[in-house]
């Protein structure tokens, strides 16, 4: 579904991804770990073209999204995203929040939206918060709300960058169980996270990144069980 070819990201003289080569498959479950630094909100920004890459090519369903001609809009909003911050629009209740992207995008009457917006706030619990502000919410709230917003789209498929990182502990699990109701329901999904447990769990793939590159990849077995490199090696047991 999304082919990297030789990514390179410099931010100034600074290489920040160093030749990335990855191939992100339908209905698969990617899980990127590493140090901080290391590259992986940069690699994952790069593949919705939220940052430009220096050189190198991302085929999204065989379209070179990194072509000058390409329609970037368009890409962007076949996939998903999901950061650290939420980034809720603060001045819109619940339901707004939800719908504005589609109200303005999708060729569809107002109702069905609202109706497709009442669905997915079932979907991830809080149907009852639909007038509510983001400043009145929980952080695991506001990220439940994050993630049905990204879905109102119809993204084809999810990006989250550190989904859990900000919120209290008692939070977490309420945002990964909605993550991986997703998974089940086949939603492809490249996952950034330093939940080890969840990575493990989810993962088809995991990715550990150091210094700008994959330095290692395998499944959760091969690479918690079995890491190869002294890198992961000395990473995971500060993390583990
Ligand atoms: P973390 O786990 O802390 O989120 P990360 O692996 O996501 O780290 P990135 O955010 O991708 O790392 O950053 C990689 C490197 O690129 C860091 O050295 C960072 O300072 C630098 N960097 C990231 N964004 C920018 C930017 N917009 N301008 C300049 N440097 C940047
Ligand atoms: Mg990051």
């Amino acid at each position: 579904m999304i082919y990297v070819k030789d990514l390179y990201k410099n931010f100034g003289k600074t290489p920040v991804l160093s030749g990335i080569n990855q191939h992100f498959k339908k209905g698969e479950v990617t899980v990127i770990i590493g140090p901080s630094g290391s590259g992986k909100s940069t690699l994952l920004r790069c593949l919705n073209l939220l940052e430009a890459p220096t050189s190198g090519s991302i085929i999204f369903d065989g379209q070179n999204i990194t072509d000058k001609k390409a329609d970037i809009n368009k890409i962007r909003q076949r996939m998903g995203m999901v950061f650290q911050q939420f980034n809720l629009f603060p001045h819109n209740n619940v339901i707004n929040n939800i719908m504005l992207a589609p109200v303005h995008v999708k060729r569809m009457p107002q109702q069905d939206i609202y109706k497709r917006g009442l669905e997915l706030l079932s979907r991830v619990g809080l149907s009852s918060k639909e007038k509510d502000y983001p400043a009145s919410l929980s952080g695991g709230q506001k990220q439940r709300i994050a993630i049905a917003r990204a879905l109102a789209m119809d993204p084809e498929v999810m990006l989250f960058d550190e989904p859990t990182s900000a919120l209290d502990p008692e939070m977490v699990g309420e945002v990964l169980d909605v993550i991986k109701n997703l998974i089940k329901e086949g939603m492809t999904m490249v996952i950034v996270t330093h939940e080890m447990g969840f990575a493990r769990e989810v993962g088809d793939r995991i990715l550990f990144m150091d210094r700008g590159t994959i330095l290692e990849e395998g499944t959760p077995e091969e690479v918690f069980s079995n890491p190869k490199h002294q890198r992961t090696i000395e990473f995971l047991s500060k993390v583990l």
